[in-house]
């Protein structure tokens, strides 16, 4: 029989009614004649708690352990999930990442899918089982530890099942009802997008629009997975929500198609470090040693062979970056004078394939941003984005002003 992958995250599966509406949504693919493989998030805001408890038990954590807590929130719906399934009278089981199982790498909290193996859920299938409910985000690792995907690593854990199965298509369930031209919590004006293709969509997950996690767009696009985001809470036709798919099936598209934004970065400043072949290294090397994800970087002009390094980061791996570099300054690899944090900042960046044939949208973009009055700290470029670092404060402001000058509500 066909597998079809349908994933519902947090607000999906938050209550038991919740869990019973998603059932029945599985129930109609399952009378269509699917076997469907079901991966659920855990119920909304436990995944949160659950990083809480370890933060406050251990602010430098065995990553192995974090793992082991804050993957369960998963298992709970998991096995209410099927539970709800059998009750209206779905052949259903619970899997758990390392029941299936799901090997991942050892790099704990951020692990990669490494294999799948189908046998036992086509087991399964065979015998008449018609939904396995897999919960999303965990797998295991060679060591036989528990580990997790990242942050929203449930949908990489369906798009990873849809390719596994060759399913006929991956279905994100969630409280939206597809991706749009931005955050609709921010901008009453984000309009929905039909299609939007691989590549936009990898570049806004990985600017901070969370609505799908980066890496599952990149498993989609390698595998040519059939990837479709749509909402749990309205009746579905289907040709519903949004499909991310190759560029060459959209006709039309906007110079800017997106604006992404991220809430939590960090801005941080080295003062004073030599300016001397190898700084670079010596400075960002033992940052990506402790696990810190670096985004953009500048470097000042050098006065008197020294100069001022700043770089951004996720605001919660500032404690993380700080000890890193306080160490290699213990060490003697580097020396400056001072390391200033800066939390109260925001990333936001403009996105569209269209940018590698036509100009002018950085300079579109600086000028709207200063006609509202909002000053950039840092900008970064690519071949299809372009992002700003600002003040926390002018978020909500500068996306408004960007989705307006850029003209998103209306297609192409
Ligand atoms: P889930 O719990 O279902 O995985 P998430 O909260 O991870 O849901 O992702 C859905 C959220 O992503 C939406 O509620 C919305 O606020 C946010 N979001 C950010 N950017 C976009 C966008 N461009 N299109 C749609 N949703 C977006
Ligand atoms: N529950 C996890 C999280 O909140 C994974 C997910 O929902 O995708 O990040
Ligand atoms: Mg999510």
């Amino acid at each position: 029989m066909p597998v079809l992958v349908m994933k519902f995250g947090g607000t999906s599966v938050a209550t038991l009614d919740r869990i019973r509406r998603a059932a029945k949504r599985v129930g109609v693919e399952v009378a269509k004649g699917y076997d469907v493989i079901v991966i659920v998030s855990a119920m909304s805001g436990e995944t949160n708690k659950l990083v809480g408890y370890v933060n406050e038990t251990s602010p430098l954590y065995d990553a192995r352990e974090y793992d082991a807590v804050v993957s369960s929130g998963e298992n709970v719906t998991a096995g209410l999930m099927a539970l709800t399934l059998q009750e209206m009278d779905v052949p259903a089981r619970s899997w758990q990442g390392w029941q299936v199982p799901l090997i991942t790498t050892s790099a704990h909290s951020a692990a990669r899918i490494e294999e799948i193996p189908t046998d036992n859920i086509n087991a399964k299938f065979a015998e008449g089982m018609r939904v396995a409910v897999v919960a999303g985000f965990q797998g295991i690792s060679p060591e036989g530890r528990i580990t997790t995907l990242g942050r929203g690593g449930s949908d990489t854990s369906a798009v990873a099942f849809a390719a596994a199965f060759g399913a006929e298509r991956c279905d994100i369930y969630t409280d939206v009802d597809g991706v749009y031209t931005t955050d609709p919590r921010i901008a009453s004006k984000a309009r929905k997008l039909d299609k939007i293709a691989f590549e936009e969509m990898l570049e806004l997950a990985s600017l901070g629009a969370k609505v799908l996690q980066t890496r599952s767009v990149e498993l989609a696009m390698r595998y040519n997975v059939k990837l479709r985001v749509l909402s749990s809470f309205e009746e579905q036709s289907d040709d519903a929500g949004t499909l991310v798919c190759a560029e060459e099936e959209i006709m039309e598209s906007n110079v800017v198609s997106g604006i992404a934004y991220s809430r939590d970065e960090a801005k941080m400043t080295l003062v004073s470090v030599a300016d001397r072949p190898g700084i670079a290294a010596a400075i960002f090397g033992p940052l990506s040693d402790a696990g810190v994800n670096v985004d953009m970087i500048i470097q000042n002009i050098a006065e008197e062979g020294r100069t001022d390094m700043t770089f951004s980061c996720p605001t919660d791996q500032v404690t993380r970056a700080e000890k890193a570099l306080q160490d290699a300054k213990t060490r003697g690899e580097i020396n400056y004078h001072d390391l200033i944090a800066d939390t109260d900042v925001a990333k936001i960046s403009a996105v569209g394939i269209g940018m590698r044939s036509q100009s002018g949208v950085a300079a579109k973009m600086f000028k709207t941003l200063s006609d509202e009055g909002v000053n950039i700290k840092v900008i970064a470029t690519s071949e299809i984005k372009i992002s700003v670092l600002v003040d926390r404060k002018y978020l909500e402001l500068a996306v408004q002003a960007l989705h307006d000058a850029f003209e998103l509500e209306k297609a192409a």
